[in-house]
Formats: structure tokens, sequence, C-alpha cells
């Protein structure tokens, strides 16, 4: 795995580590809570991925990160485990006007498979968190009930959350008050199913603070796109193709 921020070079050496390394750390080194650890246990996952074994530190640590590794490298766990934690962890001092995280994914069958893997692992944990999962086929009442008590974690397609905002179900100022967390899941795929301008219609209102993740299987122009549109120096980490 190799690392790289743009413009923090001092920072660079945190997302290198040797192969050695990277097998050698457990989830609890890599800095998550004993209830996430157990949980995996439960699941028969002992030990980090590359992906994760790089990801996970930086995003506790509140960085902006660009993950690109191959399919089925790790990349859900990668981020959901940290955000969670980061959930966990600030329960009580989080404003709720709108959703804290938003997950966003080019397909409602993703969005099925994002939100099963939460659930999962909030049951697991036995923490209680509202996990709302939204589809272009909802109508805008049910929509709007999805959204009412805002949820912990929205995963949603980008065209459902434009959705929400052209019908004012999703107010752009609760967005800006409350969205710590935005992911970008199968970052590849988000702008080749024509999503745009319904991520340029989210982007305005994200606030500077908002932590940003972007996972991709490809790096390409569209990913790069995104990374400007949405990231501010992000830490950029890489899996070769050969040798993982
Ligand atoms: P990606 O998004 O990179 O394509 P996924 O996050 O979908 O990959 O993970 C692929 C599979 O690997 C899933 O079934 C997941 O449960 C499993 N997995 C994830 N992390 C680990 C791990 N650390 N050890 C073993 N299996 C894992
Ligand atoms: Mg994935």
């Amino acid at each position: 795995v190799t690392g790289t921020n743009e413009t923090a070079p001092k920072e660079t050496t945190r997302g290198e580590h040797t192969q050695e390394e990277s097998e050698d750390q457990t989830f609890e080194q890599l800095g998550l809570d004993a209830r996430l650890v157990r949980a995996l246990q439960k699941k028969g996952i002992e030990k980090p991925t590359p992906i994760q074994h790089v990801a996970i530190p930086l995003i506790l640590e509140g960085k902006d990160v660009v993950a690109r590794a191959k399919t089925g490298s790790g990349k859900t766990l990668a981020y959901l485990l940290p955000l969670l934690q980061k959930l966990f962890t600030s329960n009580g001092d989080r404003k709720k006007l709108a959703p804290n995280v938003f997950v966003l994914v080019p397909s409602r069958e993703l969005c099925q498979q994002i939100y099963v893997e939460v659930k999962s692992l909030l049951e697991l944990c036995r923490v209680q968190l509202k996990v709302v999962q939204l589809n272009s086929n909802m109508l805008a009442t049910d929509l709007q009930a999805a959204l009412v008590g805002p949820p912990d974690i929205l995963i949603s397609t980008p065209a459902c959350v434009a959705k929400c905002l052209s019908n004012s179900i999703l107010d752009t100022a609760s967005i800006n008050g409350s969205l710590e967390t935005l992911v970008l899941d199968e970052a590849d795929l988000l702008l080749s199913y024509g999503y745009e301008n319904d991520i340029k219609a989210l982007t305005p209102h994200i606030p500077r603070s908002c932590q940003c993740l972007l996972m991709s299987a490809t790096s390409s122009a569209d990913v790069d796109k995104l990374k400007k549109l949405i990231l501010h120096n992000p830490f950029i980490l890489t899996l070769p193709e050969v040798g993982n």
C-alpha cells in the first residue's frame, strides 16, 4: 500500500507501511473500539486487510481519504468501522438536524448490502443507531417519513438525496449543520452511472468540517473529478494491482 497526501508531505509516512507490519497488526492495534473488535471476531474476521490497515487509523484521526483497492479488498469495513466508532463515541454531542453520515453509492443493491452490514455490526456491538436506506422507488411521502427524527446514518444513491433536496425533505441548512462524514463508495461508477448533477446538488451544502471518504476499485478521470469536487487535501491510498 502506498499513501500520499498531496499537500501535506510530512504526513505521507503515515500511509506507508511494510507488508510485515500489515500482517502483524490487529484491529485493536489500529485503534478500534473493543465492541467492534469483538463483533468482527464473531463474524470470523480477525485480521485487517492491507487497505483496512492503512485506512482505519487515518479515518479515525478524521482525515479525508481516497482509497483505491481492487474489488474484494475490504473497502466497506475500511470506512464503516472507523465511522461507527466515531458515532459510538460522539453520541451525546451530535447535532441531529439532518443525518450525521451520508454513504452514497451507485446502486440500490449496494445500498442494501451496506445497510445489512451496518445493521449486523450494530447488533453485534449492541449499539442502537438509526440507519436508513433510501431508494428511488420511494415516494416523497415515504422519503419524508424515513427521514423524520434524522438518522445517524443515511445510505442512498446520489439521485435519492438530490430528490430529497429538491423536495425540501432534506434541508440544506440542516445538512450544513449536521453532516460529519460523507462516503462515496464505488466512486469509480458514480459518474458513469449519471449521478454527477445529483452529487453537485449536494456539494455546496457539505460543511467544511465534514470528513470525506472516497472509495474506488480503479483510479480514473472520474474518480479524480469527484476527488476535486468533494475532498480537501486527502490522503491518497493506493493498493497496487499486482502483489496483493
Ligand atoms: P470491496 O468493497 O473492496 O470490493 P468488500 O468490502 O465488499 O470489498 O469486502 C469483500 C469481502 O471481504 C466481504 O465479504 C467482507 O466481509 C470480507 N472482508 C472484509 N474485511 C475482511 C477481513 N479483514 N478479513 C476477512 N474478510 C474480510
Ligand atoms: Mg465495495
